[in-house]
């Protein structure tokens, strides 16, 4: 078995997850970048192997139940074990747009990647991450996936109202809920990560934090020591409301 603990990132070609990749990597995991475009992956595992990083790149489209099915098999064979799974793949596809106007084929389209994505590749994975002694899920979620902050006036987050991406966040935030009571029992941890407004492809060049600073909530939460918290929501390494 591998000595090291393992890690999956996917959506981790750019972004916040390449960089939560590259911060796992530092803290001494190996880390596997999973994404969907095979060169793309191959590419970010290897600029990370270049700074001495360790990191391999495993083709993964999260809304192609094929490609969720070879993943224990790479695992497994490769490794012998998974310790830490980010579920960091998102899309969003109905900035602007009227909730009355958003076609359901587009908010669909979003859940598929977002909401069923993550729990496909999770319920896939789970058997290898019960067999880690300290397993750790993460869904990288949003402050617009809070039905409390989206309901206040005074909330910076009032006024974005997509339904399709902030609705996907929502429920991927009731998954991480439903999966942490049922795994309460376990050394697992599952735990939502707010990584707040940060300048990527997603987040636009007006965004003011850097993917950095994004990646470190969900870094803290895939590496929480056994006594850290599950089944929350975080942002700033601190608990926001659902
Ligand atoms: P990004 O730069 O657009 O990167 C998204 C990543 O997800 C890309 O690697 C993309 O791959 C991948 N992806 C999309 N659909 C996929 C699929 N079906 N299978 C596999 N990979 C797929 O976005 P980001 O800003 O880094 O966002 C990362 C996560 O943080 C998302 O879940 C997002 O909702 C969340 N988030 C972001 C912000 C923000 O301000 N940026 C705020 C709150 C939450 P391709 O390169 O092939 O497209």
């Amino acid at each position: 078995m591998h000595a090291k603990p393992v890690a999956l990132v996917t959506g981790a070609n750019k972004g916040i997850g390449f960089e939560i990749s590259r911060q796992l990597a530092s803290r001494g995991y190996t880390v596997a970048l999973g994404a969907r475009d095979e060169r793309k992956g191959a590419e970010a595992a290897s600029r990370l192997r270049h700074v001495g990083l360790d990191s391999d790149s495993v083709r993964l489209d999260v809304a192609d139940p094929r490609s969720i099915a070879a993943l224990p098999a790479y695992f497994k064979e490769r490794f012998g074990r998974l310790d830490v799974l980010v579920n960091n793949a998102g899309i969003a596809n109905d900035w602007g747009l009227k909730p009355s106007a958003t076609p359901v084929e587009s908010i669909r389209e979003v859940f598929e990647t977002n909401f069923f994505g993550a729990i496909a590749v999770t319920q896939e994975l789970l058997s290898l991450l019960r067999q880690a002694p300290a397993g750790r899920i993460v869904n990288l979620s949003s402050g617009l996936g809070s039905l409390t902050l989206l309901s206040d006036p005074n909330s910076p987050l009032y006024g974005t109202n997509a339904l399709a991406y902030n609705a996907s966040k929502t429920a991927l935030n009731a998954f991480t809920l439903a999966l942490a009571k049922e795994l309460r029992e376990t050394p697992i941890k599952v735990n939502s990560a707010d990584p707040g407004w940060v300048r990527t492809d997603m987040g636009g060049p007006n965004a003011p934090g850097t993917a950095e600073q994004g990646a470190d909530t969900p870094v803290w939460l895939a590496t929480l020591p056994a006594d850290g918290p599950t089944g929350g929501f975080f942002s700033s390494r601190r608990p926001i409301p659902w």
